[in-house]
């Protein structure tokens, strides 16, 4: 899946089925490392890099890599019944990919 269209399928899974859908105990912690993901995925499909080393710990990769690793996130692009028209498993591929990646 190209990274662009994970992003929205990203945006709209946060936006309908988190803030609209989700009572979790720890939401607020949880919407932010959404954010973060967010921001990450953004920053890597707009190439917004602080140096040019792709393994750095600055470069959106580790920020995505770490994320994707969250169980709730997870969760999230695990469901049949999301919103979005972006496919859930596109989605998973997308971030596994990072979790790969060293
Ligand atoms: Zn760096």
């Amino acid at each position: 899946m190209e990274a662009k269209v994970a992003l929205r399928g990203i945006i709209e899974t946060y936006q309908n089925d988190f803030l609209h859908g989700y009572k979790g105990e720890d939401r607020e912690k949880e919407r932010l490392a959404f954010l973060e993901l967010i921001v990450a995925v953004t920053r890597y499909v707009q190439d917004y890099r602080y140096c040019s080393n792709k393994k750095c710990s600055c470069g959106p990769e580790a920020d995505i890599k770490r994320l994707a690793t969250e169980e709730f996130l997870n969760k999230f692009f695990s469901s049949p019944y999301n919103l979005t028209e972006v496919s859930t498993k596109g989605m998973r591929d997308f971030l596994s990919q990072f979790k790969e990646k060293e």
